[in-house]
């Protein structure tokens, strides 16, 4: 199986179904599945005439994604699609990587892509979508699961971004196991409103594609554009990081029974808080909520907290199943998860480790430097646990682990017990250099409008529900807190922030 061998499948079985569109601010016209496989042949063919060997896109969500996408399929070259709002010389380094290419461009990034290296050639969005139209379509080889499919940056949140190399049968085996093929009714439609790379955004439009669901696209988030598009398109299928949902529980209409059509939204990407998924759930009753938590390296999901685990721990009494909303569900059937210890030791049930993976849909290798063990293990830097009943939870990055005294502290726990204080919209724990305990809790915390508790207020409310040596030492109180469009915690950023505030205050 390979990424163009399931455009074809869904163009023979869905034929006349509509694909694609229309998104905000696009084309009205939409693209039926054989109009969609018949372009993305085109699209293979100018690639290919163009001796491209990678097809990168610098663009947010437009006909261009699943063009360029089923296009570098056919023409058998990676696509790479990048992050548009990468600093100027990170953009620049990214590009040099991806040579020889043809970089295909929005008009508002052009500048920025200007100064690529020999052997990028740049085409604008809009010409690229007319040539291919022009272009007659590529033949159809057999499938390639060896080849590269997406080359996937990672969102660079713990250190520079990696190339996770993405072949057909990673991405294939993902699809093939997550959703039915032709499973979708023809009323069904995904909205498209995380960026085309991240691994959520190439994972939407795979998986819309083999359903058989249209394609609803929003070039760039924003909480109202999203609750209107969702409402008009009568979307019923939607995935968000845990910021976007709750900037679109504000963004609801007040009162009746706000998107009627909207069936399952899935979230992950980052650490949900149990308070905002309650509370989505308290809004949108009528809605299949699902946790998918995975890692660009893994083709997107891993583990998945299903609708009825969710309604169980919303509505019941047993603490067991209560916990379970701050679980990422078990792990799906296609891959084997074990928690191991820092010398690679498998570990038991309730005990604390890093999370390994292994599975057909994980990558083998990043660009440029082979990293993954033979044995197909994945280690994925997460700190988590498995519950006796084989739940996963994720404490956290291990990378992001406090060491205070000698004790290991996942900065999640503290911050989930912050945000369940009434008064605080977003909380974030880091740890800072301590002469006395080597690191000390700092905590940043943002307070909702009209609330105004002090610090001690908050270390309290801390003391009364954890252990004392997670009680922040200091509290700085914030407008608000550094993410990536992802909706991914700079905890690098922030940790510089307060250190330079605590080396200032110092005498
Ligand atoms: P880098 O590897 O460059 O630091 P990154 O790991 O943030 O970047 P991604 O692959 O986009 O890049 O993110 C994967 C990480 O996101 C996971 O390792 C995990 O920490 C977090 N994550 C993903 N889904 C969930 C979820 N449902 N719940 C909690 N955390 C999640």
């Amino acid at each position: 199986m390979d990424v163009a061998l399931l455009l074809r499948m869904a163009a023979e079985g869905f034929g006349g179904r509509v694909a694609l569109g229309p998104r905000h601010g696009g084309p009205a016209e939409a693209l039926t599945y054989e109009r969609l496989y018949e372009l993305s042949r085109r699209a293979g063919r100018w690639l290919a005439g163009r001796d491209a060997g990678h097809a990168v896109l610098v663009g947010v969500n437009s006909p261009a994604v699943p063009l360029l996408l089923f296009g570098a399929a056919f023409a058998r070259v990676p696509m790479v699609p990048l992050n548009y709002r990468l600093a100027d010389e990170r953009l620049a380094a990214v590009l040099r990587r991806v040579v020889p290419g043809v970089a295909v461009t929005d008009s508002a990034f052009a500048e920025r892509v200007r100064t690529s290296p020999d052997g990028l050639v740049q085409a604008d969005t809009e010409t690229f979508l007319k040539a291919i139209a022009e272009t007659a379509p590529a033949d159809e080889d057999a499938p390639d699961p060896e080849g590269i499919a997406v080359l996937l940056f990672t969102s660079g949140t713990t250190g520079e971004p990696k190339a996770a190399v993405l072949r057909h049968r990673h991405l294939a085996s993902y699809v093939v196991s997550t959703v039915e093929f032709m499973g979708a009714d023809e009323d069904e439609a995904t909205l498209v409103s995380v960026p085309p790379y991240h691994i959520a955004g190439v994972s939407a439009v795979l998986t819309s594609v083999y359903a058989g669901r249209r394609i609803v696209q929003l070039p760039s988030f924003d909480p109202r554009e999203w609750v209107r598009l969702a409402a008009e398109e009568r979307v019923t299928h939607a995935m968000v990081v845990p910021t976007m949902l709750g900037r679109i529980l504000d963004a609801l209409p007040a009162g009746g029974r706000p998107l009627p059509a909207l069936r399952a939204l899935s979230y992950g990407g980052g650490r949900m808080p149990v308070p905002v998924i309650e509370r989505a759930m308290r809004l949108l009753p009528h809605v299949d909520f699902v946790n998918a938590y995975g890692l660009t390296e893994t083709s997107s999901t891993i583990a998945v907290l299903g609708p009825d685990d969710h309604r169980a721990a919303l509505g019941g009494d047993d603490q067991d199943v209560r916990r379970r909303l701050g679980s990422v569900g078990v792990p799906v059937p296609s891959v084997e998860v074990e928690i191991r210890d820092t010398s690679g030791r498998p570990l038991p049930a309730g005990q604390a480790g890093e999370i390994w993976v292994r599975g057909e849909q994980v990558a083998g290798e990043y660009l440029d430097r082979r990293a993954i063990r033979p044995d197909g293990w994945f280690p994925t830097r997460d700190e988590g646990r498995l519950d006796d009943a084989g739940y996963l939870f994720v404490e956290g990055r291990l990378d992001d682990v406090i060491v205070r005294g000698g004790e290991n502290i996942s900065p999640g726990e503290i911050e989930d017990v912050l945000a369940a204080h009434p008064a605080v919209a977003d909380a974030a724990v880091v740890g800072l250099p301590d002469t006395e305990w080597g690191e000390r809790v700092v905590a940043a915390v943002v307070l909702r409008d009209g609330h105004a508790p002090d610090a001690a207020e908050l270390q309290d409310w801390v003391r009364g529900r954890l252990r004392s040596s997670r009680t922040p030492e200091h509290v700085a109180f914030r407008t608000g807190l550094p993410y990536t469009d992802t909706g991914k915690l700079l905890r690098r950023e922030l940790r510089a922030e307060l250190l330079g505030e605590q080396e200032e205050s110092m005498p």
